[in-house]
């Protein structure tokens, strides 16, 4: 995006184009190329810039957010530090509703964006004190008071959201694997990044193989291989899985799931520290157990694609505090409990 290849105008163009790096351990345990996109390159660390650029420029195109309005959303944590950098520099206010169980490392990275963040008890979205419904209500209050000073930007369900991933990150996996990529797989939140990808993949070859990998305590991974929405277990990853069928996951070509459970995940968050050099986060181990059960199905020799969607750093006090994993029941590599001896 922009016009130099090598100076981005402003923070907008420096949002997308993210490396893709080989999984080395990954491929040589399923003899396929395992891929992955370094989300954690994006100017605000995560892929959430991507939704919420997409988002901002729809809306300005749309004439829905004039300069000095206010953006307002609900979000886990990173679409809100996206929408909120991207405020700042395109001179919007931002108000963010968050469930108050995030990660404090994700809290404070909102708040020093200058964004007014308001943590919310964590309910299900049945009940109308959840995130979002708390965001939409405080924007139609704005506008009722104030018209045209809030703009609600509705990740869950403005399918802006899986369009700027069908036009970005699509691209870049069938651009950067010279079309070799045979199938794709991803945890989904709002859904905007799976649905967006396999719709973009399909498009170009439409042999390609779409997979959900699904964390525990979400009911998308039966919803797709039963019909049926039921959820089972649960889970320490952030900004993942779902109790309903979103507008952007609506609809989404998906041709696989699974369910992953964290003792099957978090082994890799923590291989790819060590050994290959990757700090991520939870929803990328995740990502990276699907990755590794589509190359299992495929059969060695295939290409599969995955995305980093964050970096380990913004649930450090989680996923690489001891004393946290073993409340949880959760597996402790050695060198982790060196690293942080306890008291
Ligand atoms: N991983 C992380 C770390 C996220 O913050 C999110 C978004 N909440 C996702 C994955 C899911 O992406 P999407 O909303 O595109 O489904």
């Amino acid at each position: 995006m922009g016009a130099s290849p090598t100076i981005a105008a402003e923070l907008a163009a420096a949002i997308g184009t993210t490396p893709m790096v080989r999984l080395r351990e990954a491929s040589a345990l399923t003899g396929c190329d395992v891929l992955a996109k370094l989300e954690s390159a994006n100017p605000g660390g995560s892929i959430k810039d991507r939704t919420a650029l997409g988002l901002v420029l729809d809306a300005e195109r749309r004439g829905l957010l004039q300069r000095g309005g206010t953006i307002v959303e609900g979000t886990a944590g990173n679409t809100g530090i996206g929408l909120a950098l991207l405020a700042a520099s395109r001179g919007y206010r931002t108000i963010i509703t968050m469930p108050q169980t995030q990660s404090r490392e994700k809290i404070d990275a909102l708040r020093v964006t200058g964004a007014e963040v308001r943590l919310v008890p964590a309910v299900p979205y049945a009940n109308q004190d959840h995130y979002a419904h708390v965001a939409r209500r405080l924007a139609e209050a704005m506008n009722a008071a104030d018209p045209g000073s809030a703009w609600f930007a509705n990740q869950f369900d403005n399918t802006a959201n899986r369009d700027f991933h069908a036009r970005t990150t699509g691209v870049e996996i069938w651009e950067q694997t010279a079309g070799r990529v045979d199938g794709f797989v991803c945890a989904t939140g709002t859904g905007g990044t799976l649905a967006g990808v396999g719709q973009a993949l399909k498009q170009f070859k439409p042999g390609v193989c779409i997979a959900l990998a699904d964390p525990a305590g979400s009911a998308l991974a039966n919803y797709v291989t039963t019909g049926e929405l039921k959820a089972e277990g649960g889970s320490i990853t952030e900004g993942i899985g779902s109790s309903r069928i979103t507008a952007n996951f609506d609809g989404a070509p998906i041709d696989l799931a699974w369910s992953i459970h964290d003792s099957e995940s978090l082994p890799w968050v923590h291989a790819l520290m060590v050994r290959e050099g990757l700090n991520v986060g939870g929803s990328s181990g995740v990502n990276v157990a699907g990755a590794v059960r589509l190359a299992q199905q495929l059969g060695p020799g295939h290409t599969v694609v995955t995305v980093l969607a964050d970096a380990g750093t913004r649930y450090q006090s989680k996923l690489f505090n001891p004393a946290f994993l073993h409340a949880k029941g959760l597996p402790v590599p050695k060198w982790l409990e060196a690293a942080f001896p306890q008291e």
